[in-house]
């Protein structure tokens, strides 16, 4: 077995994790005990594993070695931190993370799936884990009673990194997550660092493809199914024309708005309820339709000649800021760039 681990570590070398105190972590914890059933070669491979089904549906995952690794470097998760993890799961993550801390540091996980937090429990006492504290709940109010955290590290799909989790982080600490995309099938992990009560401001290191998380992360697709189940009541106000649009700049309007999403159309929606905005047409059409609230098709141009403004850029080469100063953050694209020639 120590031998597996020691190749196991190679590879995860290999795969781009460089900090040893890391490279530490993944060589004295046992990752078998965290997902029983699968065969122990696949155990020491740098793949996700599935730990958990409920009617059919993955509920749950091991996510790949070599990401966790690496988004644990980018946190700058070090010696003596506190650290909040959102989807324990069946806690691989957090025993890595316990030992990168180390007995000075803690590590606080929230899982809403109450059978999860009981095997993670489990695990964490099996291995004498004293300094990983298991909470169960759902993770979009974070774990107020530890509060504040160095860094927190979201192993879900979630809609933004709400407001709650953006309190829980002390300034200077860094936030990581994947953000749900509702019009293309990625997910980009983004790594921020809170600069003072307000901001965030980072950007996105890995394309990934995390479970989507439940509760009142995803406030955005509760959103989209509020509207969409009483349309009825919204009716249409003016159709403009748009121009043709690109994938990038989709990827950018989603972020940015924070309501941009895909059915068999594209929809844009009103934050207050007012109304939504269909494109039509091909590949997102050359018409905006606007149902309800009229404004929606001035908004929609303000992106567009934002995103114009700034060279058209991909959202993977662009900082963001992201500001809580009310429920909802606004998202914009870092001052740093603008203006600059790409
Ligand atoms: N960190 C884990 C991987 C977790 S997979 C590991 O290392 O193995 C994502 C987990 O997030 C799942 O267990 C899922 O049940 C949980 N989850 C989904 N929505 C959540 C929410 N709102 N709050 C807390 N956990 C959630």
């Amino acid at each position: 077995m120590e031998k597996r681990r020691r190749r196991f570590v190679e590879l995860l070398r290999l795969e781009g994790v460089r900090d040893e105190k890391v490279l530490k972590a993944f060589s004295e914890i046992p990752r078998e005990v965290f997902v029983p059933d699968v065969p122990i070669d696949l155990v020491y491979s740098d793949t996700v594993l599935i730990t958990h089904r409920k009617d059919g549906m993955i509920l749950s995952t091991s996510s790949q070695p070599s990401l966790m690794g690496r988004i644990m470097e980018d946190l700058g998760i070090s010696k003596g931190d506190k650290v909040l993890e959102i989807g324990t799961g069946t806690g691989y993550n957090a025993a890595i993370i316990s030992r990168v801390v180390g007995d000075d540091g803690i590590v606080v996980t929230v899982e809403n799936e109450r059978e999860l937090y009981e095997i993670a429990k489990e695990n964490m006492c099996k291995l004498g884990l004293k300094n990983v504290v298991c909470v169960h709940g759902d993770g979009y109010y974070g774990f107020e009673n530890s509060a504040p955290y160095d860094r927190i590290f979201v192993t879900v799909g979630i809609d933004e990194p709400g407001v709650n989790l953006f309190r829980q982080l002390r300034v200077g600490g860094t936030v990581g997550f994947p953000m749900n995309l509702y019009c293309f099938t990625w997910n980009p992990y983004f790594v921020m660092v809170k600069i003072d009560d307000e901001k965030l401001m980072g950007n996105i290191r890995f394309d990934t493809s995390f479970l989507k998380a439940g509760g009142n992360f995803a406030w955005r697709k509760n959103l989209l199914d509020r509207m969409m189940h009483s349309r009825e009541r919204f009716n249409h106000v003016g159709s403009f024309s748009i121009p043709r649009l690109s994938y990038s700049f989709l990827e950018f309007l989603e972020i940015c708005s924070l309501r941009l999403f895909r059915r068999t159309e594209y929809i844009f929606i009103d934050i207050e309820e007012r109304g939504y905005a269909i494109f039509s047409g091909r590949f997102g059409g050359t018409k905006l339709e606007v149902y309800g609230h009229e404004e929606l098709h001035d908004e929609f141009e303000g992106f567009f000649k934002m995103w114009m403004g700034i060279g058209r850029p991909s959202i993977t080469s662009l900082d963001f800021l992201m500001r809580y100063s009310s429920r909802i953050p606004t998202v914009e694209p870092s001052h740093r760039y603008i203006g600059q020639n790409w």
